[in-house]
């Protein structure tokens, strides 16, 4: 279901009222790693859509690598998090870890994101095809190109076609990076599969720094949209603050972005 080979005509997922896919403008989706309180996301929200994003992301149900860290607000920052995004008029991404609680998110949200270490929790995938809310399913860290796509068919089989995917670095012996960005898989998924694709250079690469160019490299090498951190005081987030762009980087990046879509003619 998942392959091109039965499915030439590119696949486009409605995000709300945005378009994600082959020849429709690249998305932008940004917001905190994980939704703090109120005023955290409220900030953020009015941010990243004043530079222009098309979509705020925010995480309540957090993965977090071990139990003793912040584990995300959960119930109450998904509502905080619905609620942004309905003031400053973004459709909202966000993760949901188990299968159990698809349906709560899915009442919320509007586009259900399945992080890179649950790629391959099958139960979650086929609760994920039940619904009809479009999937935003992150590549496994040590997952290959195969068994990224056989993650998808799990979603597409049980009825739901609405499924974006989404590069976010791999396990590789380079430890300066916090992951390798593949960014080979873009058009390599391009030829394999008619879903859309999309890259996270925030978790690809674990450093501000190093976001912006490789935003922008993603989106020339073919991905349909970014998936970028921003937070108003990164060095006092309670996940992910290295690699969290401030605003006014943010604001610089979509700057650069809109630059590169006039030059490659992307709006038109
Ligand atoms: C995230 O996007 O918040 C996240 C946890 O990413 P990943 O699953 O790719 O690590
Ligand atoms: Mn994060």
């Amino acid at each position: 279901l998942v392959s091109r080979d039965f499915h030439p005509r590119n696949t486009i997922v409605k995000v709300g009222t945005v378009e994600i896919g082959e020849g429709r403008p690249p998305v932008v989706a940004a917001g905190p790693c994980a939704v703090e309180s109120e005023e955290q996301i409220m900030k953020t929200a009015r941010a990243v859509k004043k530079a222009g994003a098309m979509l705020l992301r925010g995480g309540a149900f957090k993965p977090r690598t071990g139990p003793h860290t912040f584990q995300g607000m959960r119930e109450e920052g998904l509502l905080l998090l619905e609620k942004a995004g309905k003031a400053v008029g973004l459709p909202i991404v966000t993760e949901v870890m188990s299968p159990d609680t698809v349906g709560l998110v899915a009442e919320h949200a509007d586009l259900l994101q399945v992080g890179a270490r649950n790629m391959q929790n099958f139960d979650l995938l086929r609760e994920l095809g039940k619904i009809r809310k479009p999937v935003l399913l992150k590549r496994g860290m040590s997952a290959t190109v195969e068994e990224f796509l056989a993650a998808a068919e799990y979603i597409l089989a049980e009825g739901n076609h609405n499924v974006i995917l989404c590069e976010r670095g791999i396990r590789t012996f380079e430890t300066a990076t916090r992951n390798t960005l593949d960014l080979a898989i873009v058009p390599l998924i391009k030829e394999l599969s008619h879903l859309p694709i999309m890259v996270d250079p925030s978790h690809a690469t674990g450093k501000r720094s190093l976001v912006p160019p490789m935003s922008k490299a993603a989106l020339v090498g073919g991905a349909h949209g970014v998936l970028v951190e921003v937070h108003p005081e990164p060095e006092k987030a309670l996940s992910d603050g290295p690699q969290s762009l401030t605003f006014a980087g943010f604001d610089r990046l979509m700057g650069e972005i809109d630059r590169l879509t006039v030059f490659l003619g992307w709006d038109e």
